[in-house]
């Protein structure tokens, strides 16, 4: 049994991982439109990255002997106005779910709660991850679109063993 707050943040976080989806997807499809399916293909994985998350705290819940109770997911509503706002959308987003998890975690602490502090450490250093991708593809693109011989050059550098 899970204490009834925790099980609320963990129900609830299907929905945002399951939004989280809908919102990389969403840039996935920005992308394409725009001619970029290097772009698009990275967020769909993104995309698909996120249902599996979704599917983590999906299985927990049950393992727990609850119920899943699923509510309707947001419609991403992001009109992006160049390449560089959609990729800040992640990064801003990512921020969002960090806080997210370390609220559940906090609250596990708080309740004493090991199982669940167990089952967030995967998702604690993810988001480390994310943040850390999302951040970096920022920086490559802005590289990459100011002075794209350096990005080449960095790339290039970068394969040495
Ligand atoms: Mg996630």
């Amino acid at each position: 049994m899970l204490n009834k707050e925790i099980y609320n943040l963990i129900n609830s976080q299907i929905n945002k991982e399951l939004f989280s989806a809908y919102l990389y997807l969403e840039i996935a499809n920005y992308f394409n439109e725009k001619g970029l399916p290097g772009f698009a293909a990275w967020y769909t994985k993104q995309s698909e990255e996120e249902v599996e998350h979704a599917m983590k705290f999906n299985a927990y819940v049950y393992q727990q002997g609850e119920r899943v109770v699923l509510e309707a997911i947001n419609k991403p509503v992001v009109e992006f106005k160049n390449y560089r706002e959609a990729l800040k959308a992640a990064l801003e987003h990512e921020k969002k779910v960090t806080s997210w998890i370390n609220d559940i975690y906090a609250l596990a602490v708080k309740q004493g709660d090991f199982r669940t502090q167990k089952f967030l450490d995967r998702f604690i250093s993810e988001q480390t991850e994310e943040e850390e991708n999302a951040d970096e593809m920022l920086a490559k693109y802005d590289l990459a679109s100011k002075e794209g011989s350096l990005y080449l050059l960095n790339k290039e550098l970068a394969k040495r063993d």
